[in-house]
């Protein structure tokens, strides 16, 4: 298992994790993510579909997996599942050593667990029209209970680690679409997440801007220890994976990435 070396921070940034994470894995330290026999029914009956048939993952801190699967596998589902959006039928998920979901959630406050523990990075950007750049990305740190000054101060530095510092008094629609794409970056990272859910973060852009969509995660991963899984069918990017997840049919099966390999 590779690991990130872990204790690299900007200068730009704030010395004091919201979260702090351990070592290495190895070094007692607890996966970000962790499922085993997930199931998840729709409906009921004759209707009842499947989604999930046993879906098993681990991903470390500071790394970065691709879940690659053809429609209808279940994807969206188990990212909902892990983004705790929707409850599972059965099995078991943790997030950063806590299990959160075992036959019955433990954690009653989802919406907390979301705003703290998960940050969504989306096809679309979804940022808010009537919000300047840094507006969008302090909008979680204020709902974390931070001041308007303290999160202001945090969003502006994850701006700036994402090279768009220079954007932070724009509105939205001055951006061009790689900017809006690292904004929603920034966002997704600002409340330092031990996890981020990304479906299908490059499916608009091009080559060029898909692949420093990657770099971006897989530098972001390592600075902040995150663990990213990305759901994607976008060739260009599968073979910058050091580990993958297919699924197919509710299922789930590991295999090594190509960039391990190469
Ligand atoms: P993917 O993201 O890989 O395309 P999904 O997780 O969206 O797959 O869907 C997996 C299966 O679950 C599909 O058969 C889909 O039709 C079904 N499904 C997804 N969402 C619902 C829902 N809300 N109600 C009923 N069936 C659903
Ligand atoms: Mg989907």
């Amino acid at each position: 298992m590779t690991t990130p070396s872990g204790s690299f921070r900007s200068p730009t940034l704030q010395e004091e994790p919201l979260h702090p994470r351990g070592g290495a894995p190895g070094a007692g330290v607890q996966p970000a993510i962790e499922i085993s026999g997930l199931t998840k029914r729709y409906g009921e009956g004759d209707a009842a579909v499947d989604a999930l048939k046993g879906a098993a993952m681990v991903v470390w801190p500071g790394e970065v997996v691709g879940l690659i699967g053809p429609s209808g596998s279940g994807k969206t589902t188990l990212l909902k599942c892990l983004g705790a959006v929707i409850e599972p039928s059965a099995g078991r998920m943790a997030l950063a050593g806590e299990t959160i979901y075992d036959h019955g959630w433990k954690v009653k406050d989802l919406r907390a667990l979301r705003r703290d523990r998960i940050g969504f990075v989306f096809q679309a950007p979804y940022l808010i029209p009537v919000l300047d750049v840094t507006e969008n990305v302090a909008l979680l740190p204020m709902l974390a209970g931070l001041s308007n000054r303290e999160a202001r101060d945090r969003a502006l530095r994850m701006l700036a680690a994402l090279d768009v510092g220079h954007r932070a008094d724009a509105r939205v629609s001055q951006l061009s679409g790689g900017e809006q794409q690292r904004v929603s970056i920034a966002r997704a990272l600002v409340n330092e997440p031990p996890v981020i859910l990304a479906d299908e973060p490059t499916a608009p852009l091009d080559s060029d801007r898909a692949l420093t969509v990657i770099r971006i995660l897989n530098e972001m991963a390592q600075r902040f220890r995150t663990a990213v899984i990305v759901v994607t069918h976008d060739e260009k990017i599968i073979p910058t994976f050091e580990r993958i997840y297919r699924i197919r049919d509710g299922r789930t099966y590991e295999e090594a990435g190509q960039r391990r390999a190469a």
